[in-house]
């Protein structure tokens, strides 16, 4: 069956290319992208679609095909189109990295499908001239992780970029996981992933560094024009209004992450999306334990710049590149630091107004942000699972506070520390939150109903993507697809499924995959 796609190239059409076509590692001065082939794999196979991916950009009736393999692979080119890696810079863990770009991404096409635009990409299929000293290529677990975890965001509501189908190459790959001089050989996978655009802030940070100004106009123009369409034609008023919505979604992004307890672990602005879409998964992680000091990252374990706890923090930092980033077209500080200013202040309200919700607590006032407050103080007194803690407190009942410790017992990692002043808080706090129950108009159903909408049931925790790729490099991709399965529906009960509804098993405590992740990917 022949893959039919509504084709229709923008990026690559209306800015301006680096003229050089051979693929080798090079400075890109003064263009937007490069054009690169994808390597052929040497044997691709399907592990993986996502139908609901497939079904937004047209193709579910070819997902079995020949033709589907070829092209979500990298092995075979659509005809006219011309595949490309993008130019970009970036701030890597605070300091300014010059030159990064699509190492390993290749962008294949752009389809318009049902009105809405998507740009496909390969991770994983080969070098460009933006791989630096690595290979362009992508390991299986790696690979898992982005797949599954895309898919998982979109449902959960969170913006992000998606997934359409996972492959492996038939390549081994080289990667020594740990930084620790042992490298071993891997399976290659190739994901194929979607979203109206991988713009990233990085990508007007480069221009803006080579003091391109006119390219970078053509950036800005071309992102409003495509993608801020709605806020008018280019103009110094567009580009703050279009900084204004950047800082808007970005700041609704960082929240909802806040909220499901994800933590992105490489919050580096070559990671931020101009369209405040979560973009490249890496040494991503959930929160089991409620920790704000938590990162996943090992690479951040010194520092941990990108903790749980800094991440709105983060955004913001990340927002000052790009206004310095967009400042020669607009060349005035002040509006841009206002800016800065409200998403500081918006951030704070956004925030509460998230716990609160996640509280079920609906007209909230400054007093509600004391008890969102003293009860994160007291998660982090002892091991507590945020995840079964918020899920299991729709069951609170404000005529029975004393309850509250035996409702969300299963929560807690260690219970034998639940005593003496760890006890007493809870009880003081429960009964606080009880009271504040009282002012709440809602039934107890209904508020169940609303809290178990804002808190997931079921996220993709770290241990469990590791079981799904132990079992996938032994050739069982069963565990993928029941956990896709299972993170298409994260705030429903699936009685079917309780075993994922539980604590972080002991042995995934410590262990490299689950606790700890490197950036080697
Ligand atoms: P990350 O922090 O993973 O988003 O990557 C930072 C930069 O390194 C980006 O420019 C990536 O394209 C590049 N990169 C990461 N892994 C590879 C790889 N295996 N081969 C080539 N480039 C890579
Ligand atoms: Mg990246």
């Amino acid at each position: 069956m022949k893959v039919l796609l509504n084709i229709q190239d923008k990026f690559n059409e209306q800015l301006p290319a680096d003229p050089i076509l051979e693929n080798s590692r090079r400075q890109v001065k003064n263009a937007c992208f490069s054009y690169v082939v994808p390597k052929k794999p040497s044997n691709p196979e399907l592990i993986h679609v996502s139908p609901e991916m497939a079904k937004a950009i047209g193709v579910e009736d070819a997902v079995n095909s020949e033709g589907f393999v070829k092209i979500f692979s990298g092995s075979e080119i659509m005809p006219k189109t011309s595949p490309y890696a993008m130019c970009y810079g970036g701030h890597q863990f605070g300091n300014w990295a010059g030159q990064l770009g699509d190492g390993r991404a290749i962008n294949l096409f752009e389809v318009t499908h049902q009105n809405n635009n998507w740009a496909l990409q390969l991770k994983g299929a080969g070098e460009t001239p933006y791989s630096r000293t690595a290979d362009g290529l992508a390991v299986l677990r790696s690979s898992i992780r982005e797949y599954l975890c895309s898919e998982a965001m979109y449902h959960l509501g969170v913006p992000t970029t998606r997934a359409l189908s996972l492959m492996l190459s038939g390549d081994q790959v080289l990667r020594d996981v740990m930084y620790d001089g042992n490298p071993a050989y891997e399976k290659g996978a190739i994901v194929s992933r979607a979203a109206a655009s991988f713009i990233r802030f990085g990508n007007f940070e480069i221009l803006a560094a080579q003091q391109a100004t006119s390219t970078l106009k053509n950036l800005v123009d071309y992102t409003i024009n495509n993608h801020y369409a709605h806020l008018g034609k280019p103009s110094k008023e567009t580009y703050l209004k279009f900084f204004k919505e950047v800082a808007v979604r970005s700041k609704e992004m960082v929240i909802h992450w806040q909220r499901v307890g994800f933590v992105h672990g490489v919050m580096n602005t070559d990671n931020m999306s101009i369209l405040g879409l979560t973009i490249d998964y890496g040494p991503y992680g959930w929160l089991e334990d409620y920790d704000k000091g938590w990162t996943p990252n090992t690479t951040d374990r010194t520092n941990k710049r990108y903790r749980y706890g800094t991440q709105p923090q983060i955004v913001l930092w990340n927002l000052l590149q790009l206004a310095n980033a967009l400042y020669p077209l607009i060349e005035k500080a002040e509006p841009l630091q206002d800016i800065l200013t409200e998403y500081q202040e918006e951030v704070e309200v956004a925030y509460y107004e998230m716990m609160t919700a996640k509280l079920g607590l609906l007209n909230t006032d400054a007093a509600d942000q004391k008890l969102v407050n003293e009860l994160e103080e007291i998660l982090e007194l002892s091991e507590t699972d945020m995840t079964i803690f918020f899920r299991n407190l729709s069951n609170f009942s404000k005529d029975k506070a004393t309850d509250g410790l035996s409702i969300i017992a299963d929560a807690l990692y260690v219970p034998e520390e639940i005593q003496g002043e760890i006890k007493e808080k809870w009880q003081v706090w429960f009964g606080k939150y009880a009271q504040r129950l009282q002012l709440e108009a809602a039934t107890a159903e209904e508020r169940a109903i609303q809290m178990n909408r804002v808190n997931p049931k079921y996220v993709l925790r770290n241990y469990m993507a590791q079981l799904a790729i132990d079992a996938a490099e032994k050739g069982d991709y069963g565990l993928i697809d029941e956990l896709f399965n299972l993170l298409k529906k994260p705030y429903d009960e699936q009685p079917e499924a309780e075993k994922w509804f539980a604590k972080r098993p002991d042995w995934a405590r410590n262990k490299v995959g689950c606790s700890m992740l490197s950036c080697s990917s």
